[in-house]
């Protein structure tokens, strides 16, 4: 297999030196994927997939090699592409910590073959021209397809601009407004969703509560600034947010909660989806007190019993989408006290690996994994021809090695943000290539395509 990921790195090396300066890629792009197990949407069924034109052609049983580019696929399972609908790439004045080359190869190695990234960039994304400029940086380093979200703002019109420009939501962070934006006020908040829900673009939500809570005081130590930000304020949060949705009848999606009570609540209201973390379902705080700042994050981890909880809810089909949160710093930024490190953790390399692992342990369905990290994101989001693999949808796979095993190293990273708080966790189940749009862009280990050879995905727009 390894002399046809030689080809095609050759192929793509041929194809960037003839490269057209439209940006224009070659038509003739065309890829059999031979004797996989492939996602039929229930089950798996042996056969092959060609795709040509970025799109899926045909799926059968057997496909006659007529000169295609061709990945033996036996023994491995085809997925549709996983899209992870919470990222944060960076890039931009804060290149230094993720950019979209390194941020989006992380997610290619991942199994992710779209993204949609978070407004909370220097600048922010918070008008129609800087996500115009953004999507153009994006374009000429992305190696898969990647979209993005815009800030929550007041304005209306500037809310129209935004979704004609293709955001693929307006993201309101509660505890701190990411444009000027007067996070206390529910009037607000209702006008900005009756905005959105008007060019039918979704809010996506940081759902935790902060404002004039007693016990948010700054502390030094993990342990405690995790119990400060306590899960009431999540509680509190999801209630006032179901309230305004419900009357501005906006669809929201609550992003990383930690609560199966919030799962319940949101699963009982209209046009609300939920999504969980890996993080947060399969860690706890105790690990807080050993890994400090390499498992600081907001929300914070949450008790033994809590994390149980919402991963049995998740298991069980209460959440709708797994996201990873993906947010690199450097260590320098996060080897600091409570106080003065910044929270994220990396996830696009470690997602798709503890959820096989998962699989494999029984404890979740691919059926389920499928629907958490492709289907419902693409339902979600308005991305149309995705999480399919069948003719017409677009050609996204991801081939996966369900028994290798491996463990999480994050000094393998292709993320610039090289620690983990999963480092040295046994995994079983691996990526073995991603393929985007009928381009192979990983394969065993290495990026095999060319640099904004990846799409800029606009809502609306994107099929
Ligand atoms: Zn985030």
């Amino acid at each position: 297999m390894e002399s046809s990921y030689a080809r095609t790195a050759q192929k793509n090396l041929a194809r960037s030196k003839k490269r057209t300066d439209t940006g224009v890629d070659f038509p003739d792009q065309s890829l059999l994927v031979k004797d996989a197990d492939i996602w039929n949407g229930k089950d798996f069924t042996r056969g092959s997939i060609l795709i040509e034109e970025s799109r899926i052609k045909r799926v059968a049983r057997s496909i006659i090699n007529d000169g295609y580019e061709t990945i033996d696929a036996s023994g491995l399972k085809a997925l549709p592409g996983l899209i992870d609908v919470h990222v944060h790439l960076r890039d931009m004045a804060l290149a230094y910590k993720e950019d979209f080359a390194t941020g989006t190869a992380a997610a290619a190695a991942g199994g992710f073959t779209t993204v949609l990234d978070m407004p909370n960039t220097v600048p922010p994304t918070d008008s129609a021209s800087r996500l115009i400029e953004k999507q153009k940086v994006a374009a000429q380093k992305t190696y898969i397809n990647v979209g993005f979200h815009a800030a929550a703002v007041s304005d209306s019109h500037d809310i129209d601009a935004l979704a004609s420009e293709g955001a693929f939501s307006l993201k309101l962070y509660l505890p701190k407004p990411i444009a000027p934006f007067d996070i206390r006020n529910d009037q607000t908040i209702e006008k900005m969703m009756r905005a959105a829900a008007r060019v039918e673009t979704p809010v996506t939500v940081h759902a935790e509560d902060i404002t004039g809570s007693e016990n948010t005081s700054p502390q030094e130590r993990f342990e405690e600034a995790a119990e400060a930000r306590s899960p009431v304020l999540e509680t509190r949060a999801v209630d006032r947010l179901l309230r305004i949705q419900k009357s501005a009848r906006c669809s929201v999606h609550y992003c990383h909660l930690t609560l199966r009570s919030s799962l319940m609540r949101i699963n009982a209201s209209a046009r609300s989806t939920s999504e969980v973390t890996p993080h947060h379902i399969l860690l706890s705080k105790k690990l807080l007190h050993g890994l400090g700042w390499r498992a600081w994050m907001v929300p914070p981890l949450r008790s033994e019993e809590t994390r149980w909880s919402l991963l049995k809810s998740t298991l069980t089909g209460l959440a709708s989408v797994i996201a990873s949160d993906h947010a690199p710093h450097t260590i320098k930024e996060k080897d600091q006290s409570a106080i003065k490190s910044p929270p994220g953790v990396p996830g696009l390399e470690t997602t798709l690996p503890l959820m096989l692992t998962m699989v494999n342990r029984q404890q979740m369905s691919l059926s389920l994994l499928v629907k958490l990290l492709s289907e419902n994101p693409a339902r979600i989001f308005g991305l149309k021809s995705k999480a399919r693999l069948r003719k017409g949808a677009d050609g996204d796979v991801v081939l996966v090695d369900l028994k290798k095993k491996s463990r999480i190293d994050s000094s393998n990273f292709f993320s610039k943000a090289k620690f983990s708080p999963f480092d040295g966790f046994k995994t079983q189940g691996v990526v073995n290539s991603t393929i985007v749009g009928g381009r192979v862009v990983y394969g065993e280990g290495e990026i095999v395509a060319r640099e904004g050879s990846g799409s800029v995905l606009r809502r609306g727009f994107s099929g």
